[in-house]
């Protein structure tokens, strides 16, 4: 009893008995799902995630301050072309202050979890430039021009139907 616990209790749950006034560094590797993070289709972790966390006493030891980093490596699909790709993840942005905190057992897996998809991008591009896939036959143009090249442009720059008068020439006769 009153030995700081460097390792989680369980998961992110740290043991906040007895945290010496100048602060700990805990590190370690936890899986996705130990911080309530499933794969998706297009999104799928491929190693632990790797967490480096300051805890330090504030606020005349009072509250606590957790500042760190995070980081993950994961396989996601790119939304132009369709192709997966390795994207590493990190942030070095984790801040929380929590009130209170000493004498039990603090959890941070919801507030760590925030960080991570705050961190994780809404779309992905294998590349800025990336060709993505002809909207005719679906090839991926990034591994050269498909055959159906010359349709694509000319049906591309000013389709027939946002000519006015090509909508009157459609209109049915009574
Ligand atoms: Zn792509
Ligand atoms: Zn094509």
């Amino acid at each position: 009893m009153g030995e700081y616990s460097r390792q989680p209790v369980k998961g992110l749950q740290f043991d906040l008995l007895d945290l010496a006034p100048e602060g700990k560094t805990l590190s370690g590797d936890l899986d996705c799902a130990e911080f309530d993070l499933d794969d998706l289709p297009r999104r799928t972790f491929t190693s632990p995630i790797h967490y480096q966390l300051r805890l330090t006493p504030i606020n005349g030891g009072h509250d606590l301050l957790v500042q760190g980093n995070l980081s993950s490596q994961l396989t996601v699909v790119c939304d132009r072309c369709d192709e997966p790709f390795a994207w590493e993840l990190f942030t070095d942005e984790v801040c929380h202050e929590y009130e209170n905190a000493f004498g039990t057992t603090i959890d941070l897996t919801d507030d760590l979890r925030e960080d991570i998809l705050m961190t994780i991008p809404q779309q992905f591009l294998c590349n800025e430039e990336c060709l993505g896939l002809c909207p005719t036959c679906g090839k991926n143009l990034n591994q050269g021009p498909c055959d159906c090249d010359d349709t694509v442009e000319a049906s591309g720059e000013v389709p027939d139907e946002t000519n006015p008068w090509s909508q009157l020439d459609q209109l049915p006769l009574p």
